[in-house]
């Protein structure tokens, strides 16, 4: 009898690591999960705890209500706030509501707000690189009194921004851009103000930064790339884009395996694959078994960096 897989094409599949849950969404999703189980159903989280359509849909599924406001949590049941951030006034209502909330905001985020707050209490103006309208902008603009903050989201921004004092200026960045394009943005601040304060070390946090590298070395041998994760996950549409940029004009943003278009593949030897920091591996897995029903698959891992950073949970959930 003839093996099916001599009837399939052959096809490479180049496996970035890392790829997919970093520390921040782990801790994130953990914190839904243990408040449903400590405090029962329902527990509301304001806005998507991250940006990924199959977690939002397997947490609501186990009790979690998402809402986008906090006036529409009620004030007798537990609320969480999402990985990305709060603005300061959310904690401060729920606090006047007397709710019980736990923050999930990841503590890469947090850390962007403390350095916010201590240029601020420093007298300088503070520039935000990042996308208008972002949780995780809204959130760390949101720490501070209004105007205080300037969002800058392209190198033409950096060159129009006139601060009042150029000589007293700072910046921070949103955790999840791309290197290279907050790279070239911060040179054009840095000539313009040489005397810039910048972050005590990198804002883009490692699981961006590591995730971009490895789809650089996968997307060197690729014809095709496919990135698990939703439109609205900022560091999965990032890891698209670096694929284009590094040469892979197929680079393609799926949700899951049932969004693969097999035309994609016309005459690929190749194809990269990875996962946004907000995708479960399970998908890649889903995706594998996808590809391995059309071709004849072999699987090469790519390993970029190593990752051993986790973080706690709150004490309130600490079991
Ligand atoms: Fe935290 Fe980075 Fe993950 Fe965002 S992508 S949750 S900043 S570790």
């Amino acid at each position: 009898m003839t093996d099916p897989a001599r009837l399939r094409p052959p096809l490479k599949v180049l496996l970035a690591s890392p790829r997919g849950f970093c520390a921040g969404v782990d801790r994130a999703i953990q914190i839904v999960e243990r408040a449903i189980e400590k405090y029962g159903a329902p527990v509301y989280v304001r806005h998507e705890i991250v940006h990924n359509r199959h977690v939002v849909d397997r947490l609501r599924a186990m009790g979690a209500v998402f809402v986008e406001e906090l006036d529409d949590c009620p004030d007798d049941r537990p609320v969480v706030f999402s990985a990305h951030g709060v603005p300061k006034s959310v904690p401060a209502a729920a606090r006047s509501r007397q709710m019980l909330y736990l923050d999930a905001t990841c503590p890469l985020v947090s850390k962007v707000h403390v350095e916010a707050q201590r240029h601020y209490d420093a007298g300088r103006e503070i520039v935000l690189i990042g996308h208008a309208g972002h949780p995780e902008v809204v959130g760390t603009m949101g720490q501070l009194p209004e105007g205080a903050v300037t969002l800058i989201e392209t190198p033409d921004d950096a060159r129009a921004y006139r601060p009042q004092n150029p000589a007293n200026v700072a910046f921070a960045t949103q955790t999840t851009l791309s290197v290279d394009d907050t790279a070239e943005i911060v040179s054009i601040l840095r000539a313009r103000f040489p005397a810039i304060a910048a972050p005590h070390k990198e804002d883009i946090c490692y699981a961006t930064t590591n995730r971009q590298e490895a789809v650089k070395t996968v997307a060197a041998r690729a014809d095709v790339l496919l990135v698990l994760g939703s439109a609205n996950s900022s560091n999965s549409v990032r890891l698209a884009e670096v694929g284009r940029r590094a040469g892979v004009a197929r680079s393609h943003l799926i949700d899951d395996a049932s969004a693969l278009d097999l035309a994609w593949l016309e005459g690929a030897r190749t194809v990269g694959v990875t996962a946004g920091a907000s995708a479960p591996e399970v998908l890649v897995q889903g995706l594998i078994d996808r590809l391995c029903e059309a071709f004849d698959v072999e699987v090469e891992e790519i390993d970029a960096a190593r990752e051993t950073v986790s973080f706690k949970l709150p004490r309130a959930l600490a079991v």
